[in-house]
């Protein structure tokens, strides 16, 4: 497969940032994953935004990779180019209470900084892990606020249409999701900007502190992907699974949590396998006793048997 990218002008042209047959557990949540053909890592938006257009114009395939806290890379790894996204640089405007941010950068940082600002508003970030560019991407939401609701506007780049502004209607934000989400490989987030208003550093952080409190309560600690189904219509896809009596389900090193049923623990070694055996067991249990079919919010990444 190697053979058929088109190594030597990425490495020609992006030098050090180019690693073969990279690893990938080590740059997700779950600490799961085999190995990718190619790595690429962007360390700003202007070069995250020059790799993709040498893969658009050498037609190769690639997956961009934000902190990997939404993903299940497979065992078997990633066939062709990952793009590993470390574009930081974060500007916030105090007068204006507006904060861009380039899409590597970590949201909840972020979000904690417009507190250090005394910019309100995005207090609901302060616990998401990931990036920016995965946050516009599946539209990531808490405590009743989410990226719908804060974006001003995502800079793009298509494919087709070059580099581009998108606003909320254009990104057709759902419940975690967006336009972006179903068009894998056609366009990039380079940047984002969020509107927030005038608050009071002190405030801010007391409310961030009972938003982390609680998902402390809530949530376990331990290398997971967060939620790893859609919450159904009206329902909860923690409690189906709770009710179905699989909190604590094992295979391998693998483990729906005993505090939560919608999170999945890595608890070593575990494998994406391992991993995926559970997903099944949880969606055919649900199915039999309850007629939900539960949805994934995690996305499967890399090769997969049918
Ligand atoms: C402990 C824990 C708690 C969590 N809590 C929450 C929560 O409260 N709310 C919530 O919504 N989510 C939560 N998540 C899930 C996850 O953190 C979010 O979905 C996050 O926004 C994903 O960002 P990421 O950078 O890790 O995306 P990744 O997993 O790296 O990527 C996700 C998708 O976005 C694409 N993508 C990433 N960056 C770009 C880009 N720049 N351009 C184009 N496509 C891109 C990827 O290709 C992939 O398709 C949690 C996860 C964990 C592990």
């Amino acid at each position: 497969m190697i053979a058929s990218l088109p190594v030597a002008r990425l490495q020609d042209q992006f030098g050090d940032a180019v690693a073969l047959h990279a690893p990938l557990a080590k740059f997700t949540s779950a600490r799961i994953g085999g190995a990718a053909d190619v790595l690429l890592t962007a360390g700003s938006a202007k070069q995250l935004a020059a790799m993709v257009t040498v893969l658009w114009e050498t037609e190769t395939s690639f997956l961009v990779m934000g902190g990997g806290s939404n993903m299940l890379v497979s065992d078997a790894g990633v066939r062709g180019v990952v793009i590993l996204n470390k574009a930081r640089k974060v500007k916030i405007d105090r007068e204006a209470a507006t904060v861009w941010a380039e899409s590597g950068s970590n949201f909840g940082a972020v979000a904690r900084q417009c507190g250090r600002s005394d910019l309100t508003g995005l207090e609901w970030a302060a616990g998401i892990p990931g990036t920016v560019g995965g946050a516009v991407v599946g539209n990531a939401g808490a405590h009743g606020g989410d990226v719908a609701g804060n974006l001003i506007l995502a800079e793009v780049l298509h494919h087709q249409y070059g580099r581009q502004e998108w606003t909320p209607a254009q990104l057709e934000f759902e419940y975690r999701s967006s336009r972006l989400k179903y068009h894998p490989g056609q366009a990039v987030v380079l940047a984002a900007s969020f509107k927030a208003a005038h608050g009071d550093a002190e405030t801010i952080k007391q409310k961030m502190d009972e938003f982390l409190a609680f998902r402390k309560r809530t949530q376990p600690p331990g290398a997971s992907m967060g939620s790893m189904f859609k919450n159904p219509p009206g329902d909860f896809a923690g409690r189906l699974i709770d009710v179905a009596g699989l909190k604590g389900l094992r295979v391998g090193q693998a483990q729906i949590s005993e505090l939560h049923g919608n999170f999945f623990l890595n608890h070593g070694d575990a494998t994406a396998a391992e991993v995926f055996a559970l997903i099944s067991q949880a969606r055919q249990t649900v199915k039999e006793k309850f007629e939900v079919q539960l949805e994934l919010e995690i996305e499967l990444a890399g090769e997969w048997k049918a």
